[in-house]
């Protein structure tokens, strides 16, 4: 095992950085493998190219015979990328994409082989995928789900394969993917709140999400992830001692990138602008090691295939490269972890951003009105928005004093509070003409000036707004994006409606004008939401205190945090705006909540086995050199030698001190698995895995750390932190 980490590091100081060609302009690459609107044009007949964009604009459906026609363009278009195969690309519960390859090529009956692929291949699928999870929706035994190619998202060829982004659903209709209650989600926020832009503006006819998500993520010499098997099959280093200098010199971020891992980058988003993911923004990260790439946000659906798509091609292009990549929300101890920004806003189909203020009272009022009833369905459902962060791997981070802690609340800036506090003083009822006159001028009309000095920024928010949009920066880096915007699409539909509700009776019962109904609903929801506001430091300890007064949740862990989703409030949100029913909510829970124990008992597996069959041993053969060299000692000094030996008898104590902490942690860990594993109920197995068997990570850790420092480097199996982290 020494060897395996010797000979890693060796490979790793001569990596020279692999040749990346770019010759062509970004501009020119962009799109190029993807069936976009210029790829359509060029090979579709025109009615064909009617009907796909009629679907992927209008929702319409596409007719049985163009679909033939349709498939046929893809196929020839797709050929023309070097295409061999084609597939059915999806986002299971797994958390990761699932495709299943075929051949275009088919025999014929003459014996010769052609091309092939027509309209029932695009657009049905039937994958063979009954060891996905669903949650109990789809008995194995029972039908099979299908995939169902969705327009929206455009096809795309990746390597030597077309890929066509389709929804997964059993047959009995429930959902097995993300983007099945995502594109539910989408449709019915559309409907809310073109129903409310409407107010201000009667020409919108659809509001669309968007989505702009930042990605973090470690990179790790390929060799030198490969010699630690935590890392390799947990994404997570179980042990390792932190190293002497870690990132408390903060040198590494906007630091100067290094020249293999700059290559890495410009490879990557090369291939990114090839597949029409629009990459942007790369830089270093807190951490030594540590990046972070950004596109320019897109509509939400593409947004969300577009993140799956790349962290697909990070891994593929690291390969190349000689690089590991580590998604994992905290892959070293002591060292800040990763998230994933999920930076969202609203859109009308005029384009304008309706998170944005605007040039006039009217557009200004209708930034306030989503921006206020944003807040207010963050605040009533803070329960919710922290289940759907919650992740065996976010724990680390969430409430960690690194990352936005476990408690949810809103970041607005003073300057937006400071509006927020004269709205709350509107006159209850109907507005005299000098208190809207006072409004327009000095309320309303001054919130664009004010957002462009507004510079306060609350990295410690877990859902700050920043100046057009909000940011939830609780997302973990490996999660998929579509789980958190289904829930933030859904609380603020849900919200909207009420909303539009409110304002209607005020004007129909109370006969208000629409200003003075839409100031009034609005002023109540300020006063609502205040608990959820927070401006401060979240990290503290103080906030924590405070959120506990203002009643907050805060569930540290997954399994707590993991219930609102299956509360009444939950179920109804859901069934209620049709995005998911009963049987859909409940078999995700379900799957979420046995991933934390599978999660959580193959972590212990693996540090039970690096402690035990790595750790132990080393340590023992270390203390025998000791005991040897206690003897030769004892030989040649007589009674004498223990003056001459006593910093080596020391050692040798402590390394046993430890090795019988080890040894009983591991014993006390695989018992408390067991009972974990003989409990039928899965929501008390993860309780127990959680409560039981998690704390003894800690503890052996801790003395295994501990025998790094005093074993001789020489022999020490693992590779260390320093290494992992500082080799370049
Ligand atoms: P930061 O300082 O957090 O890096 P930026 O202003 O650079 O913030 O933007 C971060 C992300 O916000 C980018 O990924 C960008 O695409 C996204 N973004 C910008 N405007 C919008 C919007 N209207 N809707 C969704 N995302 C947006
Ligand atoms: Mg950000």
């Amino acid at each position: 095992m020494a060897i395996l980490r010797f000979n890693a590091i060796k490979e790793t100081l001569h990596r020279k950085p692999v040749d990346v060609n770019e010759t062509e302009r970004r501009s020119e690459l962009f799109g190029r493998n993807v069936f976009n609107e210029k790829a359509m044009r060029q090979f579709l007949t025109k009615d064909s190219f009617q009907s796909l964009k009629n679907a992927i604009d209008k929702g319409y459906k596409i007719e049985r015979s163009l679909a033939d026609h349709i498939s046929t363009g893809m196929k020839e278009w797709a050929i023309s990328k070097g295409a061999t195969h084609y597939t059915h690309w999806f986002q299971p519960l797994t958390g990761s994409t699932a495709e299943k390859h075929d051949a275009f090529f088919e025999t014929i009956e003459d014996g010769s082989a052609m091309e092939k692929f027509n309209g029932a291949q695009l657009v049905q699928q039937e994958p063979d995928a009954s060891s996905l999870p669903h949650g109990g929706i789809r008995n194995t035994f029972e039908a099979r789900g299908y995939t169902a190619w969705d327009p929206t998202s455009p096809a795309f060829v990746w390597g030597t394969t077309l890929c066509i982004p389709t929804i997964f659903v059993a047959y009995t209709g429930e959902a097995l993917d993300y983007k099945t209650p995502l594109l539910r989600s989408v449709s019915a926020l559309d409907k809310a709140a073109t129903d409310v832009v409407r107010y201000f503006d009667k020409k919108v006819n659809k509001v669309i999400t968007t989505l702009g998500w930042e990605q973090e993520y470690f990179l790790v010499d390929s060799a030198l992830a490969a010699s630690r098997p935590d890392l390799m099959m947990s994404g997570r280093t179980l042990l390792g001692h932190s190293p002497a200098k870690g990132q408390q010199l903060d040198d590494h971020y906007f630091g100067s990138i290094p020249s293999r891992v700059l290559n890495y980058m410009r490879d990557l988003e090369h291939e990114c602008m090839l597949l029409g993911i629009p990459v942007k923004t790369r830089h270093n990260e807190v951490a030594p090691n540590q990046f972070e790439l950004a596109p320019i946000f897109e509509e939400v659906n593409l947004a969300v295939d577009h993140n799956s798509l790349l962290m697909d091609v990070m891994d593929k292009i690291a390969e190349r490269h000689n690089f590991k990549v580590l998604f994992h929300e905290k892959p070293f101890q002591g060292v800040n972890g990763s998230g994933k920004h999920n930076n969202w806003s609203l859109a009308t189909d005029s384009g304008s951003n309706l998170l944005s203020p605007g040039k006039t009272p009217m557009k200004n009022m209708r930034f306030l009105t989503f921006f206020i009833n944003t807040i207010k369905a963050f605040g009533e459902n803070e329960e919710l928005i922290r289940a759907t962060i919650a992740s065996a791997s976010n724990d680390h981070r969430l409430g960690a004093n690194e990352a936005p802690p476990a408690v949810m609340s809103v970041f607005i800036g003073t300057q937006l509070t400071k509006v927020l506090d004269e709205l709350e003083k509107v006159t209850d009822g109907k507005l005299s003409p000098e208190e809207k006159t006072d409004l327009k001028l000095n309320v309303v009309g001054k919130i664009p000036e004010i957002l462009l000095d507004n510079t306060d920024r609350n990295r410690t928010s877990p859902f700050a707004f920043t100046g057009n949009k909000f940011e939830l920066r609780a997302v973990g880096s490996t999660a998929n994006c579509a789980d958190p915007m289904t829930v933030l699409n859904a609380i603020v539909t849900k919200q909207l409606k009420e909303f539009k509700s409110e304002v209607d009776s005020l004007i129909k019962d109370k006969k208000m004008k629409k200003d003075d109904a839409i100031f009034n609903v609005l002023r109540e929801y300020i006063k609502d939401s205040k608990k959820i506001r927070f401006e401060g430091d979240g990290y503290g300890e103080a906030w924590e205190k405070e959120a506990e007064k203002r009643g907050l949740s805060n569930y540290r862990t997954t399994p707590e945090a993991l219930k609102p989703k299956i509360s009444e409030k939950a179920i109804n949100l859901f069934r209620d705006l049709e995005i998911m029913n009963e049987t859909e909510v409940k078999a995700r829970y379900e799957i979420e909540i046995e991933n934390y124990s599978k999660h959580i008992q193959i972590e212990s597996r693996i540090l039970g086995d690096i402690a035990r069959n790595h750790i132990i041993p080393t340590a023992i053969k270390y203390q025998n050199v000791l005991i040897k060299n206690v003897k030769g000692l004892k030989e040649i000094y007589g009674s004498g030698f223990k003056d001459q030996a006593k910093e080596q008898m020391s050692i040798i104590e402590s390394i046993s001190k430890h090795l019988e902490k080890i040894n009983g942690g591991i014993d006390a860990m695989i018992s408390e698995r067991k009972s974990a594993n003989a409990l039928e109920d899965e929501t008390k197995k993860a309780f127990a895995y959680c409560d039981k068997v998690k704390p003894h990570f800690e503890d052996i850790r801790y003395h295994c750390d501990k025998l790094e420092l005093l074993v001789d480097d020489e022999i020490w199996p693992l590779t260390k932190y320093r290494e992992l982290l500082f080799t370049k």
